[in-house]
């Protein structure tokens, strides 16, 4: 039986973690300034439920020690990983004793030269903490649960949508979680893991829709049984290439019996339902989808096409340029008075620069993209009428409008992702009179999904490609569904992991 721990009337919690989603499959880099860290007491204003005077905030002593959290990216280069996680573990050392800490982290950070990051993080902050701290995780579902960093772990939860609409909910759930534990004096909670060999596209997995709807209505389910304190499934992440890359399930809470056959049955469920896991829409080569959206009805405009294979919020660089000259190509874009077309993004800051001192409504020749990913297509030079220059974007920068043809491309000093109705108005656009709005994205976040009337994912090439078999993956176990479809029934059955206090036991499968 677990031992009981003593009860903390008002515990004290550190804030630490590292947050990203890199591809190995981009050639981009991601250096430690795009974690943006906040430190010391700043880290509390990432979460408005642990404002000043809410009843979380009130409960407990906060201290933050180090947060950075990047948009999806390239590997970070070693020497970020190492300034951050220095830097971390230092502020962590010098915090006032803790008696939990809550680990806020992604989970699908790729390193140059190392696996599994985060248990890497996690255990230099246990060897600074101490083996008796309370450790609560809460991650995205497209991270990646190792049985190390089960171990290390006491609870550990991700996200139960995709979009993630609950990502406050989840944090604050972890939060919650971990101020209970440590005020009740509960034993440390009994963990349940089940790695399922099975690695899908994010696309593939929107909650929205069946088979992940119910496979993740089960979660809050399970939650709900006698014994069980959390329940999780990772989706994990499918564009790196380590060991760790798969689906998990980890349930955790009191009861033995009760947390494995919580974890059984989402686990099976999963399992049972990899084939029937399908885009979130119907999907088809670039070209395919433009003549698709220019045969739509009026009443299907805008007809949004995902150009998903260099998606920055899933990883890709950002700045392929193949999608675009794709598009310049097509004849039916080749005039002015064509179809209203609007085309999100590509970065290509030189190309900004010159359309900026030229100014709105001159006519300019520039060269953007393929600064970091030119595997696809080299830079791409046109010619066109600046349509509207803004400044200040926190992550673009400064972005311009050029119209060629009938498109409307959209370039940027640095990459961003375009999820907001007025991240067009902004810039002088107009995506519900557009006829075809292009986005570097995979499934369409809320408003864009509100806005379409028609929409197709894109196939193409680049960092994130979605067809998963053909990108090349080394590393990864095997057999794993879909690249061995016709493997034999994987063990499903709980591992239950070691309490983080005492040596992990058992060996990886
Ligand atoms: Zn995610």
């Amino acid at each position: 039986m677990p031992r009981s721990r003593t009860a903390v009337a008002r515990p004290v919690i550190a804030i630490a973690g590292l947050g990203i989603e890199s591809s190995t499959f981009s050639p981009a880099r991601t250096g430690a300034p795009a974690f943006h860290p906040l430190r010391g007491e700043d880290v509390l204003t990432r979460y408005p439920f642990l404002a000043p005077r809410t009843p979380l905030r009130e409960a407990a002593e906060w201290h933050g020690a180090l947060v950075g959290k990047a948009l999806p990216g390239g590997t970070v280069t070693a020497a970020a990983f190492a300034e951050l996680s220095d830097e971390l573990v230092e502020r962590l050392a010098d915090l006032p004793r803790p008696d939990g800490l809550w680990y806020d982290i992604h989970g699908a950070m790729t390193v140059e030269g190392i696996d599994d990051a985060e248990a890497v993080l996690l255990a230099r902050v246990r060897a600074t903490v101490g083996p008796e701290v309370i450790v609560s995780t809460s991650m995205d579902l497209h991270g990646n649960v190792s049985r190390e960093l089960a171990h290390m772990s006491d609870l550990i939860t991700c996200y139960r949508m995709a979009p993630h609409e609950d990502h406050l909910e989840t944090k604050e759930r972890a939060a919650r979680n971990l101020v209970n534990l440590l005020t009740t004096g509960a034993p440390r909670p009994l963990k349940a893991w089940i790695p399922v060999p099975v690695l899908l596209a994010g696309e593939q997995t929107s909650t929205r829709i069946e088979p992940a709807r119910s496979v993740y209505a089960a979660v809050e389910e399970v939650e709900a049984t006698d014994g069980v304190l959390d329940a999780a499934i990772w989706v994990g992440y499918a564009w790196a290439d380590e060991p760790r890359n798969r689906a998990a399930v980890l349930v955790t809470g009191p009861s033995a019996p009760a947390v494995t056959a919580g974890a059984e049955r989402l686990a099976r469920g999963f399992w049972e339902a990899r084939r029937a896991f399908a885009f979130v829409a119907p999907t088809g080569s670039l070209d395919e989808c433009l003549d698709e959206a220019l045969a739509s009805s009026a009443d299907a405009r805008p007809y949004f096409v995902s150009d998903t294979g260099d998606n920055p919020t899933a990883g890709g660089a950002g700045d392929v340029t193949w999608g675009l000259q794709r598009v310049l190509a097509r004849p039916e874009f080749k005039d002015p008075s064509g179809p209203v077309v609007i085309y999100a993004s590509v970065p290509g800051p030189d190309a900004v620069e010159v359309a900026e001192k030229a100014g709105v409504g001159a006519t300019v020749t520039v060269t953007a993209g393929a600064e970091v990913d030119d595997r696809h297509a080299g830079p791409l030079t046109m010619t066109g009428v600046v349509h509207a220059v803004r400044h200040g974007d926190r992550d673009a920068g400064t972005e311009v409008v050029l119209r060629v043809g009938s498109v409307h491309v959209i370039l940027t000093r640095l990459r961003k992702p375009y999820h907001h109705e007025h991240d067009f108005t902004d810039l002088a656009l107009d995506p519900r009179g557009a006829d075809v709005v292009i986005v570097k994205i995979g499934y369409l976040e809320p408003e864009l999904f509100d806005m379409s009337e028609g929409w197709k994912l894109a196939l193409t090439p680049g960092g994130v490609d979605q067809d998963l078999v053909r990108l090349g993956h080394r590393r990864i176990r095997r057999p794993m569904f879909p690249f061995d479809p016709d493997m034999t029934e994987p063990d499903l059955t709980a591992r239950l992991i070691a309490p983080s206090n005492e040596p992990l036991t058992g060996e990886d499968d």
